[in-house]
């Protein structure tokens, strides 16, 4: 149990990531012997590149094992001012680029470098579940904006306008979407820059973390699309999602120099500067050919068919629109609300939902609840093809067993 007393009161205000409690109550149920198949993992199942491993390999090898100055190796900053030139059409000097451990820690990093007591944070919802509690734990307010299904779970320039207020601090767009898999096409990004161009104060946080996930609608970033939001837009990516190096842990972000460099200092004083094997890996990530994504895309787009061929199947009681990007459907379950299982409980809330299919199907899948937006679960399709067939089968096979 421990002294709950002794924790600071910061922490009344977060809460594990329930993405990673889902997970842990699967892996509960599987070394109890129950066969479950986890569609909860924000993680994709392919490997990292073998050209990348053996950067780090080879780093290992030279000796690159100590400390490196806190923003990044020169190569390594190098290779991001590259990146986000030849890929975004966005212009840094190496001044204005930093990396962490991972682009949550560069969210957490310029939040927590900016967001004071009475900021209010624009959080477009459903959303990724950290940006809510980071905000709160900084002593900041998340203003959730509500974007359904009506508007692709996509923030409006209507809707932007109307949660600003004089308060406003950030504006949080990840795009393409967790867990949506909305993409803002940079039609969508006009409008929404318009409003930005003219409320001066508001800093745009762009997550294009899922940047390469792109199925139909071409990806586009804020401060491109509008050069005039360049100076207060901190452009967060990272190699987690595209080369498969979740573990490898390290993101990077480009933006205005005042803020890179309170990145930079929080950095300094927490976790000195990301991993150097990592950073030598992502030298050749950033640098090194995409052309192994291509197929990795196409499996992807493949999986997502398969999902949305199932939802059908489930006699309304799952749907969803078409997701553009990222490897997420976000299947509306009010079709399940309501229903009797054949224990005789009533599923009442998308919790309850997540609850029934993982405990009776063995399929593991993050309650909307925890993006805040119910009543939705979120099926990662990261997992391979055979799994995945098996997953939807019986997903299907437990909507029919539900009674009105
Ligand atoms: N942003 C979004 C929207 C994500 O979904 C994730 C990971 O799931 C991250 C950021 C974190 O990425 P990283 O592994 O680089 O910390």
């Amino acid at each position: 149990m421990g002294n709950m007393n002794a924790l600071a009161p910061r922490m009344r205000s977060i809460k594990q990531s329930p993405t990673a409690a889902v997970s842990a109550r699967a892996r509960e149920l599987k070394q109890q012997g129950q066969s479950i198949i986890n569609l909860g993992e924000g993680e994709l199942d392919f490997d990292t590149p073998d050209h990348v491993s053996e950067a780090g390999i080879a780093a290992i090898k030279d000796g690159e094992t100590r400390y490196t100055p806190v923003a990044g190796t020169d190569e390594l900053k190098k290779a991001i001012v590259d990146k986000f030139s030849r890929e975004n059409g966005l212009q840094y000097e190496p001044q204005q680029v930093i990396a962490n451990a991972g682009a949550k820690q560069i969210i957490f990093n310029a939040l927590l470098a900016t967001v004071g007591e009475g900021d209010e944070v624009i959080v477009p919802v459903p959303s990724w579940v950290s940006y809510p509690d980071i905000v709160t734990l900084c002593g900041g307010t998340p203003v959730l904006v509500s974007c359904g299904e009506e508007v692709d779970f996509k923030l409006t320039a209507g809707a932007l306008e109307a949660a600003i207020t004089p308060r406003t601090k950030w504006l949080i767009l990840n795009n393409p979407n967790n867990p949506t898999g909305s993409v803002y096409s940079a039609d969508d990004m006009r409008a929404l820059g318009d409003v930005l161009v003219a409320n001066p104060g508001v800093f745009i946080l762009s997550d294009d973390i899922y940047e390469h996930i792109v199925y139909e609608t071409p990806f586009a970033t804020i401060a491109h699309v509008e050069p005039a939001l360049l100076d207060r837009t901190l452009t967060v990516n990272g190699v987690s999602k595209v080369f498969s190096m979740t573990g490898w842990r390290l993101g990077y972000a480009g933006g205005p120099k005042w803020l890179i460099d309170a990145i930079e200092v929080l950095t300094s004083q927490s976790t000195t500067n990301a991993a150097s094997i990592t950073q030598s890996a992502a030298v050749a990530a950033l640098n090194g050919p995409l052309d192994f994504f291509a197929p990795r895309l196409e499996a992807l787009q493949k999986r997502r068919d398969t999902v949305l061929q199932m939802l059908p199947q489930t006699q309304g009681r799952l749907s969803s629109n078409t997701p553009k990007g990222a490897f997420y459907v976000y299947a509306n379950c009010a079709g399940m609300i309501g229903a009797k299982t054949p224990g005789g409980t009533r599923i009442e809330s998308d919790v309850d939902a997540a609850t029934y299919l993982l405990e009776s199907a063995g399929v593991a899948l993050v309650p909307g609840a925890a993006f805040n937006y119910s009543p939705y679960l979120r099926i990662a399709f990261a997992i391979d093809d055979e799994n995945l067939k098996e997953a939807c089968e019986r997903i299907v096979e437990a909507c029919r067993r539900l009674m009105n």
